[in-house]
């Protein structure tokens, strides 16, 4: 079997409202409109540092349990293309911000290298015979985020990263819904072991270590292991493999090269002059590290004291907002029902509509009443999944989101029915299917389901499933 290491050197747009170094804003506009004389590079223009990105580096650094550097500088690395107006980009080489860290995926643990503030480049855009330069994004501020080379398959870098993504969601430091916002050079190399034959040891196994191979600017966990896997493929053809760069095709699904890997020194770093030494003080680490929000791992193990499934759970740890509402459910309501009506139904109708939570202003309040409604059997699970269903299509279609009682007015909603009502049916039940009554009481648990659905049937539906559970088992047990 080959050996296979994976290292990744991943680019994360940080959430802030102005640039790294100039007071442009990094909002979505029309090309070349956030800019100024700093982030075009024009000679004699100085950089003035974001405290705020400094402050969500850090607080990455705290999340992977990096050592802090409270002391840094900054750097230039030098090279000239396009997409860089003044020939260097500002970035940190010898002190980053943060480093020594780590994350677990399951019981494996990856170790970070390091975390280092730097701006991005414009965008290109190739069309045609043209090449198009969008300065809006030159200067935006990325933390590097870079691990040991301690990955094992393109499955385990992709787990890596979904995992990372979710962590820095949970902190607030990134928005992964912009276009671009992770960005990620794999580094990936073979050892592989041949069996071959010495004329003094006999048959021993050869080991042939293969160049490290970077892809670079490959966008997304998915595409990462795909890029990976197809590079795998690639190398293990070849006698040779050579150190080199690659570009990852999205649409080809091949790797093609991109040049002989240039060493570190060819960039020509310089100390950044136009920066000062930069020194965070203890208060200020203090209060950055105690307001680090809680992260998914930690409040995964909380909610599994529940007694909800871990499929729920995991599914509202994919959106932090979603985990707010269910954290705030909870303080009023019962905690499976509150997961379920989230991770579930309204989370199945976000879907529906590509929709995110913190899009859509449906306000806690109105889902306590749903759960509300519920609670005193006025109305069944599927019924809340419609209320939900109405309200996310009023604010699709950009109209006010009505209050759950009004979509049931709306929907002309019959009441269920009344308990006693409901009893009537169930002895109905109980008497004219005596065959499947004495199944139920020796013991055969799957019959009381057929009663349940004889119940259903005759009510027309307008009962909860779990009330007419109920009153069975206490006429049957
Ligand atoms: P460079 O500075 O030339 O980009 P680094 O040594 O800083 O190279 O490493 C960059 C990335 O490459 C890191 O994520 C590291 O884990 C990874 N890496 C280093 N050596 C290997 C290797 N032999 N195989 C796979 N990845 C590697
Ligand atoms: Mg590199
Ligand atoms: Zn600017």
């Amino acid at each position: 079997m080959p050996e296979i290491k994976i290292g990744l050197e991943v680019h994360v747009q940080l959430n802030t409202e102005s640039k790294l170094f100039c007071s442009c804003s990094t909002s979505q506009a029309e090309p070349n409109t956030n800019v100024c004389d700093v982030c075009l590079g024009f000679p004699g223009t100085k950089p003035v540092l974001n405290e705020k990105a400094v402050e969500l580096a850090m607080k990455i650094g705290y999340a992977l349990d990096c050592k802090i550097n409270k002391k840094f500088l900054f750097s230039r690395k030098t090279y000239f293309y396009p997409d860089l107006a003044k020939n260097f980009q500002i970035t940190q080489l010898e002190t980053p911000i943060a480093s020594n860290g780590k994350l677990k995926i399951g019981d494996r643990i990856i170790r970070i290298r390091r975390i280092h503030l730097e701006e991005d480049p414009a965008k290109i855009i190739r069309e045609n015979n043209y090449v198009l330069l969008d300065y809006n994004r030159s200067g935006i501020p990325l933390a590097e985020i870079v691990t040991e080379p301690d990955l094992r398959s393109p499955r385990e870098a992709r787990i890596f990263l979904q995992k990372l993504q979710q962590i820095l969601e949970f902190i607030y430091v990134s928005d992964f819904s912009k276009e671009g916002s992770m960005r990620v050079d794999a580094n990936i190399s073979i050892t592989k072991y041949k069996n071959k034959y010495d004329y003094k040891k006999g048959w021993i196994k050869e080991k042939k270590e293969g160049g490290r191979v970077e892809i670079k600017n490959i966008s997304g966990a998915k595409e990462v292991e795909k890029a990976l896997n197809y590079e795998i493929l690639r190398q293990k053809r070849l006698e040779q493999i050579k150190r080199e760069t690659r570009l990852w095709n999205e649409k080809t699904k091949t790797t093609v090269s991109a040049r002989e890997k240039e060493e570190e020194e060819e960039y020509g770093y310089i100390f950044e002059p136009d920066l000062p030494f930069i020194e965070i003080s203890e208060e200020i680490l203090n209060k950055i590290q105690s307001n680090l929000p809680e992260l998914p791992e930690t409040k995964r193990k909380r909610f599994l004291k529940y007694n909800i499934s871990e499929e729920i759970i995991d599914t509202l740890l994919t959106d932090p907002e979603l985990t707010r509402y269910f954290e705030y459910l909870c303080e009023t309501h019962n905690e499976k029902a509150s997961a379920i009506l989230l991770a579930k139904y309204l989370k199945k109708t976000l879907n529906y509509h590509n929709l995110k939570l913190k899009d859509v202003k449906i306000e806690v309040r109105q889902l306590r009443r749903i759960l509300d409604l519920m609670q005193q059997y006025l109305i069944t699970e599927d019924v809340a999944e419609i209320i939900l269903r109405e309200m996310v299509n009023d604010y699709v279609k950009g109209k006010k989101i009505r209050e759950p009682e009004q979509v049931l007015r709306d929907l002309k909603y019959e009441k269920p029915l009344e308990e006693e009502k409901i009893r009537k049916f169930v002895l109905d039940v109980i008497r004219e299917n005596t065959k499947a009554v004495k199944d139920y009481q020796s013991g055969e648990k799957k019959s009381l389901d057929y009663l349940i659905g004889q119940v259903m049937k005759k009510t027309g539906r307008r009962v909860d499933p779990k009330k007419v559970k109920e009153l069975l088992k206490s006429e049957l047990d």
